[in-house]
């Protein structure tokens, strides 16, 4: 038997889960279908840096209440390169905010999210199971699960991560694809002696390294190597691993303990189109960015909470894949999606280069940054997330 619905999201990790909690409301019959049971929590070390912006949406959505306990406000962030002067400091009392963002253990998110949407009576929730294979034609997507179940929709969400069974089987191309030869190794590191509130990018020979504050006495370490040294640093004992922590960030403070290292190869890879026909992608189904500035949540976020507000604003038997929702989507989100990338590619390209000479003039870069507030403003302007047109967001009841 084939079930029918509107809208089908593939994929429940935090993207996929956020717009299903954000699509209540929508005059749409939505279902979605996760691999892992949803109320199991994914095995994920990362943490979040949310921008500002993002934390707002969050609230909006209903979901802050859930998170704010394991959330550490950010009021500076630190910008340094190891080995050569210049530094920027943004901070939100320059800003006149409470905080610039906020970081989230990962596994937070998507307790909450799992909280909001488990057991949600207006969605036919198809986990655990996953999508095998689909085909499109005029009027709908005909989905076939690994189960063998089958579902028709006449929207397909793909939100199931860097390595999409959707785009494959839609036939969505990878339009950009940059290997940045890197891995981030994740880990938290216990100690005390730093201050409060701070968060700490900085670029070094290898790649950059961004320690995330959890609370007083933890911070959330990404640390970029090149794939070549990966081998080296994974086998670094604890004590080890936080002395070239340590070193490489210039924190002369007290380490005392360290978790296990996670690695994540480094790709940031865009399909060559966001919206074909009766299937959209979105998160790390359409675009996968370098996590040096944090932007590839925060982006997603945007993203799914306009595809979010375009389908709750339908008429009840309107078309969810009708150009008109696809034109609209790309008009809204085109912009800040080129900003985002064009930002966080440059980024982490400028910062690649080991010569003298460029890392002098990225430190003359960073101090001139510093001493000019309009700079320092529009550098955490875009930190926190702002500079576009924001999605209008609809909290459950
Ligand atoms: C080291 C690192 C640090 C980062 N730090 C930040 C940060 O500080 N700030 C920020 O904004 N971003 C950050 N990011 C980016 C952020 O993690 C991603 O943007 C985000 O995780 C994307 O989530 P997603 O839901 O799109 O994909 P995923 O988390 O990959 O979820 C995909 C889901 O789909 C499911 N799935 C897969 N295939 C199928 C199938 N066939 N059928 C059904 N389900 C399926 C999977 O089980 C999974 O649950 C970081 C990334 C990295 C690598």
């Amino acid at each position: 038997m084939v079930e029918h619905c509107d809208v089908v999201v593939v994929g429940g990790g935090l993207i996929g889960a956020t717009l299903v909690h954000a699509l209540h409301g929508a005059p749409l019959r939505t279902a979605w279908v996760e691999r892992r049971p949803v109320a199991e929590l994914p095995d994920d070390p990362r943490s979040t840096a949310l921008a500002q912006v993002s934390a707002r949406l969050l609230q909006d959505l209903g979901l802050w209440d859930a998170i704010s306990d394991d959330a550490c406000a950010i009021e500076t962030v630190k910008v340094s390169q190891q080995g050569h002067f210049g530094s920027v400091t943004l901070s939100a009392s320059d800003m006149g905010v409470p905080a610039l963002g906020y970081v989230v253990p990962n596994r937070a998110l998507a307790s909450a999210l799992a909280a909001s949407v488990v057991a949600r009576s207006d969605v036919l929730d198809l986990s655990p199971d996953a999508l095998a294979s689909l085909s499109e034609d005029d009027d709908g997507v005909l989905l076939t699960l690994e189960s063998g179940r089958q579902i028709r929709a006449s929207l397909v969400v793909a939100a199931d991560g860097g390595q999409s069974r959707v785009r494959d089987c839609a036939g969505v191309a990878l339009g950009r694809e940059v290997a940045f030869d890197q891995h981030a190794v994740v880990a938290e590191i216990t100690g005390a002696g730093w201050p409060p509130h701070v968060a700490w990018e900085r670029f070094c020979p290898y790649g950059p390294l961004a320690l995330l504050p959890l609370d007083r006495n933890r911070l959330s370490v990404v640390y970029t190597v090149p794939d070549a040294a990966l081998e080296r640093v994974v086998a670094l004992d604890d004590a080890a691993f936080m002395q070239e922590v340590g070193e490489r960030s210039g924190l002369t403070h007290h380490f005392v303990s360290v978790t296990p290292r996670q690695a994540f190869p480094l790709v940031a890879v865009s399909a060559e189109s966001a919206w074909q026909g009766r299937i959209v992608l979105i998160g790390n189904a359409v675009r996968t960015l370098h996590p040096v500035a944090g932007q590839g949540f925060n982006l997603a976020l945007r993203d799914c909470l306009t595809l979010a507000e375009l389908l709750r604003e339908l008429g009840p038997d309107a078309d969810p894949a009708a150009p008109h929702v696809a034109a609209q989507y790309r008009r809204r989100r085109g912009a800040d999606q080129r900003r985002t990338a064009f930002a966080t590619e440059g980024l982490a390209r400028l910062f690649r280069g080991e010569s003298t000479v460029l890392g002098h003039l990225r430190g003359a870069g960073l101090l001139l940054t510093d001493r000019f507030a309009p700079a320092r403003r529009t550098l955490a302007r875009q930190f926190m997330g702002l500079g576009g047109r924001l999605p209008l967001v609809k909290s459950p009841d």
